[in-house]
């Protein structure tokens, strides 16, 4: 039975210099459950998760983890259940790519925060899961964006929470990666954890996540199955009039293609000349 990990209740959240507003959110997360997280820029993604994750404290409204008041958690506690990772990250010392994904263990460390070998075992588990082994003695200042990402994925697996909240870790990317990347997140949500992922590719979301909530403008459009989601999309033309929702070929889950309305033009001129 799935029981309810994270519970946000009425949230909401203003931002005083320009006034925009998170307007009364309310979801359950459980434990397993893979939640994707879409809508358009700056319709209130991160700001959800900062305040999911206990580092803002929202205007009104509460979050639970586990029954507990988040921000009553302390810090460290906090980090053996639940790890977040931000949408930019910007490394500013030279630790070495194995340094950076050891650090995911110091929440479990016991007094002098010393490296056990059953850490350096679950350190090396999640360089293999990310594919960031071949990686291990580099300088994460001299990484590329993509490789960056693994590494801090890989980080915040090595925590072993019961929930990860994962903002845009997709960017920079290639093809393979990305679907490996849900392919591992549904693995670890397939053995109980929860995975919640903000992502503009909603074809992945489609493919690997159960739920789907859908933000606009500051309020929950629809958190519900994909297909009722792309529904939404479709019918309120969230991001553009020039997309295609098909079902794709092999399971018939929704897909999404943009479409170049202005191609219909040549073709017209073409018949026409
Ligand atoms: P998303 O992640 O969906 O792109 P955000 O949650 O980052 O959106 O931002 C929601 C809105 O709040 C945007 O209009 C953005 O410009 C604004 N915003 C984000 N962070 C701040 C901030 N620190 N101060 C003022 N406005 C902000
Ligand atoms: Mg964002």
């Amino acid at each position: 039975m799935k029981n309810c990990l994270l519970k946000i209740e009425n949230i909401s959240y203003t931002y005083v210099h320009t006034g925009w507003k998170l307007d009364s959110i309310s979801l359950s997360i459980n434990t397993g459950d893979f939640v994707g997280i879409v809508g358009p820029n700056g319709s209130g993604k991160s700001t959800l998760l900062k305040i999911a994750a206990g580092i803002l404290p929202p205007v009104s409204g509460r979050v639970h983890l586990e029954g507990k008041h988040i921000r009553k958690i302390p810090r460290k506690k906090l980090a053996q259940s639940m790890g977040y990772l931000p949408q930019q990250i910007n490394p500013v010392f030279d630790f070495n790519v194995e340094e950076v994904i050891s650090m995911g263990r110091f929440c479990h460390s016991k007094g002098m925060g010393l490296i056990t070998q059953e850490d350096r075992q679950i350190v090396a588990d999640c360089m293999q899961a990310t594919e960031t082994f071949s990686l291990r003695n580099r300088s994460i200042t001299e990484l590329s964006g993509g490789e960056r990402q693994r590494v801090m994925l890989a980080s915040v697996l090595a925590q072993q929470p019961g929930i990860m909240l994962l903002d845009e870790p997709m960017t920079g990317l290639d093809m393979h990666h990305q679907v490996a990347f849900f392919k591992l997140l549904s693995q670890f949500a397939a053995k109980g954890m929860a995975v919640v992922v903000i992502t503009h590719d909603l074809n992945l979301a489609s493919q690997f996540c159960d739920k789907v909530l859908l933000l606009n403008k500051g309020r929950k459009e629809i958190f519900d199955s994909v297909e009722k989601v792309f529904g939404r999309i479709e019918q309120l033309e969230i991001y553009s009039k020039d997309l295609s929702i098909f079902k794709h070929p092999l399971n018939q889950k929704p897909a999404v293609l943009p479409y170049n309305s202005e191609s219909e033009k040549g073709i017209e001129n073409d018949k026409i000349n």
